[in-house]
């Protein structure tokens, strides 16, 4: 399938979710999960008119950064081994994966300029996953505010893999809620308005309960 084509049924569906939930479009931004698949693959979601990509290894990152440079918005959504932040930290808009301190001050040390960082939560508590408990997220956030070169643009989650629609959106809705309390907080350096969660299988769910950014592979460039 032409990305086009995968494109044209993922923006039918976001659509019919915004409409479900009275969002708008221009609140949810699509990013194109580019990790499976080629530089030229990405580069014709970029034609199709996808303007964030997202890769989850610096390795993978890197070779499409140097054939696409910064036509795309990139997005590192993958857990981030700390010694590999200097390679990305110069070329990406969002970091998806922010789930420990060590992480916090490697970024502090390496950004010329604040970096746009989401938390990752673990909400569905799965060992396998990355990511903070939700108990410890909030204190986790405000221990942030020592280091001015990380904002706290949002949070993020992954879903466990499921077709349960309410386990999905029970997970969905728990990151919404911490959201709510990191807004009350009226941090300076956490000002949270992106959530990013939904991904193939589940961005309907994710858009109906308040996502603001979709990672989407398998569905809209393949796997
Ligand atoms: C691979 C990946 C995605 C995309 O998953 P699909 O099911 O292929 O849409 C989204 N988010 C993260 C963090 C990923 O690693």
């Amino acid at each position: 399938m032409k990305v086009v084509d995968n494109l044209k049924n993922i923006e039918e569906k976001i659509n019919i979710a915004c409409e479900n939930s009275g969002r708008d479009r221009e609140a949810i931004k699509l990013i194109a999960v580019t990790k499976y698949v080629s530089v030229e693959r990405a580069n014709e979601a970029l034609e199709a008119g996808i303007l964030d990509l997202g890769e989850n290894r610096d390795e993978g990152l890197l070779a499409k950064y140097e054939v696409l440079k910064d036509k795309p918005n990139w997005h590192y959504i993958g857990s981030m081994q700390t010694r590999k932040v200097k390679n990305v930290i110069g070329k990406i808009s969002y970091i998806h994966s922010l789930d420990r301190i060590s992480l916090a001050e490697e970024i502090q040390k390496r950004a010329n300029e604040p970096i746009n960082c989401l938390v990752q939560v673990n909400v569905s508590g799965e060992e396998s996953k990355h990511g903070l408990n939700p108990e410890a997220t909030i204190d986790f956030i405000k221990g942030l505010s020592a280091f001015d070169k990380v904002n706290v643009a949002g949070l993020m989650t992954m879903a466990p893999l499921t077709d349960d629609e309410r386990i999905l959106r029970e997970c969905f809705r728990k990151l919404k809620g911490i959201q709510v309390e990191v807004q009350a907080l009226e941090l300076k350096h956490a000002p949270c308005t992106e959530l990013s969660m939904g991904m193939s299988n589940d961005f309907m769910i994710a858009i109906e309960e308040g996502a603001t950014m979709i990672r989407i592979g398998t569905a809209l460039v393949g796997e």
